[in-house]
């Protein structure tokens, strides 16, 4: 029998945990930090306690309660973790029944993060650049235990909780085994920077191979446009047919065509189910503009040709197709692009990955932030040697304000007192709406900072006209998903049997999918956390 089991990404937009099982064979489709459910409970300093390991992720129901399916070290000191989630409906036991590979279709944290906290060998099958941006994404991250999704720190019990064990000198981090699509292309510089961390501990390092064996499932990987490199849709063959899943994707993106013909292999399998994202699925947003990044660059363009003084540029991090598109923009109006050092680092990452991306050498006039700091991390000193005489420091941005476009985002204004913007000076806000309270509180913090050094803005979301941007100033921003048309295109295209929602909101996405998808012949199945649907 083949059934699916959403977890958290049902209801509520990203977290996306899903399993799949065929007879023996078990699969999961992306494991996330599930935010919105997270963001309930916790914020930047109320967080899930690292030394009592999967205690609090289980107890607050972050996690599924799925007893062996996570890492053992994570369990220690913790004998009746087991007994009290057996109480809940979802419990199952797993010991005996491995699951034998997730498949991470892109590297942003809510379909990513909470691989943390899987069993280590349990295979992670993605294409090569999800696999290095997540790489990227871990060695200039924070370390955490909820960010440990290429390789772990081994825990063990101290006193009342858990620590990273022993000296870092004698005992390494392990890798997760990763099986990635394109292992054939990589280059012996690849597999070296896969395999080693810029950390002060050692790794153990795992190679990267092709997809093996999931369980005895076939396995396709279709590439697809988001707002990170890397991302795709995956099919599995199942003794039912097959079982489809989108990921996240948009049509209306530079890379749209490859969508495309995703969506056209995709069809020819007639899969019996899709899994579907549906981020912005909702009736009332049918017809609004969807820019696309042709039309960012357009609009980024004028804006530039006028700036005076320095330009902030804010993208979101991460979003490497939309800092190719202010590199060249910045070029033609005679600025250079600084970027920050991680951004530097994830530019070379997915370079490393896939050779058509640029590295971050081969852009004409781009700059990495030499950030001052007391204490540099080993990438950061690395992306420093490597980029000599591109690093520009504060000093020089300050003097030179007209010369720049600088890649900050909010959480880089801490700078601003170093760098002293020239009144007049622009930020351009090219990224996601206020769609949160929370984003709400940070952007009136930003406009703070902008209105404390007279900076102008354009695209930013404004709370005097609802959380939107001023009319004329739209347009500077293109989503990483598809907008409603291209939902109903993208479900129509693959024609599945049964269409389940997921990565959409509890109601105003599954009121849109019901509206919308008329096609004769496709079912729609709402899922519900931990209810299996048999396929
Ligand atoms: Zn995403």
């Amino acid at each position: 029998m083949v059934q699916v089991t959403c977890y958290r990404g049902v209801g509520q937009i990203g977290g996306n945990q899903f399993m799949l099982e065929d007879g023996d064979a078990r699969l999961l489709l992306d494991f996330g930090t599930p935010f919105s459910e997270r963001g309930r409970f916790y914020e930047e300093y109320l967080n899930p306690r690292p030394a009592f390991g999967l205690l609090d992720p289980l107890t607050m129901g972050l996690l599924p309660p799925l007893r062996g399916l996570y890492r053992t070290d994570m369990e220690q000191g913790l004998p009746d973790l087991w007994e009290r989630s057996k109480d809940s409906p979802w419990y199952r036991d797993l010991r005996d029944a491995p699951v034998h590979g997730v498949l991470l279709s892109h590297a942003h944290l809510d379909h990513s993060g909470y691989i943390s906290f899987l069993r280590g060998d349990i295979p992670v099958l993605a294409s090569a650049l999800t696999a290095f941006a997540a790489k990227a994404i871990q060695d200039s991250g924070r370390t955490d235990f909820e960010s440990e999704v290429v390789y772990a720190v081994p825990r063990e019990a101290k006193g009342s909780g858990l620590i990273a064990s022993g000296d870092y000198r004698k005992v390494p981090a392990e890798q997760r085994p990763f099986q990635v699509f394109g292992a054939e292309r990589l280059t012996d510089e690849s597999h070296a920077f896969w395999e080693a961390t810029p950390g002060a501990r050692r790794l153990e390092p795992r190679s990267l191979v092709g997809p093996g064996n999931a369980g005895g499932l076939e396995v396709r990987c279709y590439p697809v446009d988001h707002s990170i490199p890397g991302a795709c849709a995956f099919a599995i063959r199942t003794s039912a047919g097959w079982v489809a899943y989108t990921g996240d994707l948009r049509l209306h993106g530079a890379q749209g065509h490859m969508t495309r013909r995703s969506l056209q292999e995709l069809r020819s399998l007639k899969p019996v189910l899709l899994l579907c994202e549906g981020t912005r699925a909702d009736l009332e947003r049918e017809g609004q503009p969807n820019p696309t990044e042709q039309d960012v660059q357009e609009r980024a363009r004028q804006e530039l040709r006028s700036a005076q003084g320095l330009v902030i540029a804010d993208f979101g991090p991460r979003n490497v197709e939309r800092l190719l598109t202010f590199a060249a923009i910045a070029h033609e109006a005679g600025r250079a692009l600084v970027v920050l050092a991680k951004d530097a680092y994830l530019l070379k990452a997915a370079h490393l990955a896939d050779p058509a991306i640029p590295s971050a050498m081969d852009i004409p006039d781009l700059l990495v932030y030499a950030e001052p700091r007391l204490q540099l991390d080993r990438w950061e000193r690395a992306i420093r040697e490597e980029y000599g005489a591109r690093m520009v420091g504060p000093a020089q941005v300050q003097a030179h304000q007209d010369s720049y476009v600088l890649c900050f985002s909010f959480y880089d204004l801490d700078q601003l007192p170093t760098i002293r913007p020239r009144p007049g000076s622009l930020y351009l806000y090219s990224s996601h709406e206020a769609f949160s309270e929370e984003l709400q509180l940070d952007f009136r913090r930003l406009r703070a900072w902008l209105d404390h050094f007279g900076m102008r803005h354009v695209g930013l979301p404004l709370e005097e006209l609802g959380w939107t941007a001023r009319p004329e100033e739209q347009g500077l921003h293109a989503s990483g998903h598809a907008d409603p048309k291209g939902l109903a295109e993208v479900v129509q295209e693959i024609a599945p049997q049964v269409l389940v929602p997921v990565h959409t909101d509890k109601e105003r996405g599954i009121a849109y999918f019901r509206q919308r998808v008329l096609e004769p012949g496709v079912r729609i199945i709402v899922p519900s956390y931990g209810g299996p649907i048999r396929v």
